[in-house]
């Protein structure tokens, strides 16, 4: 049994002072008042954010796509260098470069991660002898590190909305439905061997899955979370207009049962139907702030969204930075850009940062697959510790401590991190940082040579 103590804990009713925590089999089973004897005591305690939406492997060509092309750059000219970057990876390259990230996520305050895993198959398109061997190396990485894993198989068979099959530079993303139901199988007893982890299903696309395939993939989830990209991209929205008459997210609620097990991810380009819409159905909207705007892919409706009750979480996406506070703080800045208001995402009176960080973890944990989350009895112990003595907090009180966090000179703020009760960065270091750096630039070292 772990045990451990706050002097100052934020809880769902709020900061609480001087609280123990009981932790049984990854969970916490019970808030005590006081300091528990034998508890580790620190002074400000949190929930550690869900960061629903990544593809670990991407962290590999971070910094490698700021060069300006021979004409406009876009989301289009930086897939196509996803693209050769993923035709050159191996299993050992994904695990080590995963790895990598999950240890970015760890030590900026992320405690779980949506693994939105499309990188099935060999280098020639041909199946690995076991066919989830890539999600193998995904869980090995999340095992190395400690980061709750919910993995995301995804199927992928389209190259754009007129069902054409997927193009020769896709062919380690595509599979039929046969072979996917290998890889949901698959993952499934992946999960079972990993520490807290779970999974869902990925259709990946409206333009990579046809109407039939759609169907039979969301028809796999059972209950259990299936996301997908939509309209990120205003392309995206001119062909689905153009194909299937319908913009993506009305087609998308017009063809299924879209609910609260769903999570979409950007959900860029919406009217204000869709949007309310969306909020509607119960959905999580997986913003990924960073990676949207490094894109350039747009502004999500988040004011609007919001007043009809949405929820959203926040995801790394592309993994470019991996940043808990910078991801809410993106998404609040470009708000504030956007309407030239301040405190947009905060309620009359409320703390930005709060609000930012409740929503997060909400919505997050839901799209996860995690139904009890934060300081509640029965939650994982996920949690994050910030350093008292740092700069950014000095003068804070708890009314403004996570601003400070958000909106502050926090660069080193997160001190100690565990998941399911234990301890895994430690002193703002994960505990296993230097092995797994060598790791990943040996990685780095082959795919550069
Ligand atoms: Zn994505």
């Amino acid at each position: 049994m772990g045990l451990l103590h706050f002097e100052l804990l934020l809880t769902p009713s709020g900061w609480r002072r001087d609280v123990s925590l009981t932790i049984e089999g990854g969970r916490i089973a019970a808030l005590l008042p006081g300091r528990a004897s034998g508890a580790e005591s620190h002074r400000i305690g949190l929930p550690g954010l869900p960061n629903l939406h990544s593809h670990a492997f991407q962290r590999g060509m971070s910094g490698f796509s700021e060069i300006r092309g021979p004409g406009a750059d876009s989301f289009w000219s930086w897939r196509d260098t996803m693209y050769r970057f993923a035709l050159a990876m191996t299993p050992d390259d994904v695990e080590a470069i995963a790895a990598q990230a999950y240890v970015e996520m760890l030590e900026t305050g992320f405690t779980r991660v949506g693994e939105f895993h499309y990188l099935h198959h060999g280098v020639d398109g041909r199946p690995y002898a076991d066919r989830a061997e890539m999600a193998a190396r995904i869980a090995a990485a999340a095992a190395a590190t400690g980061i709750g894993l919910t993995l995301l198989p995804v199927f992928y068979a389209r190259s754009g909305f007129d069902g054409a099959p997927a193009r020769p530079e896709q062919r380690r993303f595509a599979s039929s439905l046969d072979l996917y139901a290998d890889l949901v199988a698959g993952s499934a007893r992946i999960v079972e061997e990993l520490d807290g982890a779970t999974f869902g299903v990925a259709p990946h696309s409206l333009r990579a899955v046809s109407p039939d395939e759609l169907r039979a993939v969301a028809g796999m989830a059972g209950g259990r979370p299936v996301h997908i990209h939509v309209a990120e991209q205003v392309r995206e929205v001119e062909e689905s207009v153009a194909r299937r008459s319908a913009r993506p997210v009305e087609w998308l609620l017009g063809h299924a049962a879209v609910d609260a097990r769903w999570c979409l991810v950007h959900a860029t380009h919406m009217t204000v139907a869709e949007t309310d819409a969306v909020a509607r159905s119960g959905a999580v909207a997986g913003l990924c702030p960073i990676t949207e705007a490094n894109l350039g892919d747009g502004i999500f409706d988040a004011p609007r969204f919001l007043a009809a009750g949405g929820r959203f979480g926040v995801g790394t996406d592309s993994n470019v930075s991996i940043d808990a506070a910078g991801e809410v703080r993106q998404l609040e800045y470009s708000q504030r850009l956007a309407l030239r208001a301040r405190n947009v995402l905060a309620a009359p009176g409320g703390s930005t940062g709060a609000a930012l960080h409740a929503g997060a973890l909400a919505g997050g944990s839901a799209a996860l697959g995690e139904a009890v989350f934060g300081v509640e009895v029965g939650a994982p112990a996920d949690l994050v510790s910030l350093d008292a003595d740092h700069p950014a907090v000095i003068g804070h009180g708890p009314e403004t401590l996570l601003d400070t966090w958000v909106f502050g000179p926090s660069v080193g703020l997160v001190d100690c991190v565990w998941t399911r009760g234990a301890k895994r960065v430690d002193g703002g270091r994960h505990v296993s940082r230097g092995p797994l750096r060598a790791r990943f630039a040996a990685a780095m070292a082959r795919l550069s040579a």
